[in-house]
């Protein structure tokens, strides 16, 4: 018996059904569609989607500069070849995205300006039923599935992190976050403080230097930055000598896999010498135009955070060409004509932009009820960082924060395909994930260890994620090597997952 009894009857009491729901549209949605189409041929699905494009974090975002921090032979698809340079701005991206859809006919699978609102689960029916804002219509839609495959990021895309800046309706000029850029704006021969020292930081710096009069990058405390030319060596040997593109996506991306595991050992077995290595990297770039300490000397070991690639060094070179200055320093309160710092200095500003994060939005800002109660997802254990205890036919994507996002979305899209299979060949029509007797004594552990990794955006939002425990398969380890095994090859019969 396959789980999708009512597949593909539109419009039953006006509730449209899918087998499987995917929510999302960005990069881990597509991948989930693939996968699904290939993986699972019969299934009927649809992805729903607030925007009215493609691409989510690539669609959002459309600061100058805008492009990836992790090379695109890992960020990309497992299964459809990167031919470009690694660091790739959203364009390019979008672009790929744009011929993923197309090779694989997956358009039309989704819809467009609908946002998901609510998502109840009803046992007696074994289904979700989702209320879904239709931007276009201005109504209310109710869709169904038996499975809810979850891919809507891991933040707000309406708007990012702004802190409460004090005094901040003095300053008379624009106060802006990057993930929300007003399109006239216009910042030549402008001064502007960038607030804030991580990839969006390092992005915007560069692309904006030159137009800008000066652009100051103020920060709290020093990032570390991995300055490299925007080329994959192994990837233009082979791609020289022919190599078909396939061969040449999959041999780079075991390297860079390979290279990224050895920045991980090193971090922990040797972050002086790491540290020495990736500082001397931003001084060749920064020449003599400025010393590395103390502005880009962090305190913490290296790859706590993701490392912002900087390709060919740009926002150094920037540095180095006066056209943009480093500041460290706190922020005591904005003034009518900028920032007075903590230190006293105060610092001249025509415009200011916080590059400050974003919110972390745990699943999409759905309001989920299971038989009419009220779901926190703070009080469930993470089932391998994909599904819920005690949330039934339902996943999560959410990928690596230091290797690409997507190596997981990948590892999770098998998982889940895998599932659905085995599902269909029991005939059962629900599996929920639940603890064993041996795991209700496990220790609550926040979802990502902070001492392992410790982005604000995370560590400011530990208590929206579900909890961990300290043994299979409740742990999420952030390790793609873990995974591979655990995820990749999960016994799916071993006494945590209840199908009924
Ligand atoms: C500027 C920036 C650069 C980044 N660079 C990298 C990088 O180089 N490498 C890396 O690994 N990671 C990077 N990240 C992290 C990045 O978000 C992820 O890697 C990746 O793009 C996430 O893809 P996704 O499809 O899972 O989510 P998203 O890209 O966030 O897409 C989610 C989609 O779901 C939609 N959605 C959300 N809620 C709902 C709802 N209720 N109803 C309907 N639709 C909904 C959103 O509109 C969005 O289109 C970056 C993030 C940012 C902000």
């Amino acid at each position: 018996m396959d789980i999708a009894v009512d597949s593909n009857q539109e419009s039953v009491n006006a509730i449209r059904y899918f087998d499987v729901l995917i929510i999302g549209a960005g990069i881990s949605g597509i991948d989930a569609a693939y996968h699904l189409q290939k993986n699972c041929p019969g299934k009927s699905f649809t992805l729903l989607e607030t925007q009215e494009t493609f691409g989510g974090t690539w669609a959002t975002h459309k600061y100058p500069g805008i492009r990836s921090d992790s090379d695109l032979f890992t960020f990309g698809f497992k299964w459809k070849p990167w031919k470009d340079a690694p660091i790739a701005t959203a364009d390019k991206i979008l672009r790929y995205l744009n011929e993923a859809l197309d090779e694989n006919d997956l358009r039309q699978h989704i819809r467009f300006s609908c946002t998901v609102i609510s998502a109840s689960w009803s046992s007696d029916e074994a289904r979700w039923t989702l209320e879904v804002a239709n931007g276009e219509t201005g109504e209310i839609e109710q869709y169904g599935c038996h499975f809810l495959w979850m891919c809507q990021g891991y933040y707000r895309h309406s708007e990012g992190y702004m802190p409460d800046y004090p005094g901040r309706e003095n300053f008379k000029g624009p106060v802006i976050h990057p993930q929300n850029w007003p399109e006239d704006l216009d910042y030549s021969g402008k001064e502007v403080v960038v607030i804030g020292s991580g990839a969006t930081a390092a992005t915007l710096i560069p692309a904006m230097a030159g137009t800008a009069g000066h652009i100051t990058m103020l920060q709290r405390s020093p990032t570390y930055f991995f300055a490299k030319p925007n080329r994959d060596e192994l990837a233009d040997t082979l791609r020289a000598l022919d190599v078909p593109d396939e061969w040449v996506h999959e041999i780079a991306r075991r390297k860079i896999l390979y290279d990224q595991k050895e920045i991980t050992r090193r971090s922990f077995e040797e972050p002086e010498a790491l540290r020495a290595e990736l500082l001397q990297a931003a001084q060749n770039y920064l020449g003599d135009s400025l010393p590395i300490d103390p502005h880009f000397t962090p305190s913490y070991r290296p790859w706590r955070q993701r490392l912002a690639f900087v390709p060919d060094g740009d926002l150094f070179r920037a540095i180095r060409r006066g056209e943009a200055s480093v500041v460290t320093d706190q922020i005591d309160q904005f003034t009518e004509t900028g920032i007075l710092l903590k230190s006293g200095k105060e610092l001249a500003a025509d415009i200011i932009i916080s590059a400050t994060g974003f919110n972390i939005s745990v699943l999409g800002d759905i309001t989920f009820t299971i038989d009419g109660k009220a779901l926190d997802f703070h009080d469930c254990w993470s089932h391998r960082a994909v599904m819920f205890s005690g949330v039934p036919n339902m996943a999560w994507v959410f990928g690596y924060l230091r290797t690409s996002w997507t190596m997981r979305s990948d590892m999770v899209a098998e998982f889940v395909c895998r599932l659905l299979r085995h599902m269909t060949e029991k005939g059962v029509r629900s599996v929920v994930p639940t603890l064993r007797e041996e795991d209700r004594d496990m220790p609550e552990l926040p979802f990502v260890d902070p001492e392992n990794f410790n982005a604000g955006y995370l560590t400011r939002a530990l208590h929206l994620l579900p909890k961990q425990g300290d043994r299979d398969p409740w742990v999420h380890t952030q390790n793609y090597y873990v995974d591979r095994e655990t995820l990749a090859q999960a016994d799916l019969e071993d006494g945590t997952l209840i199908y009924s």
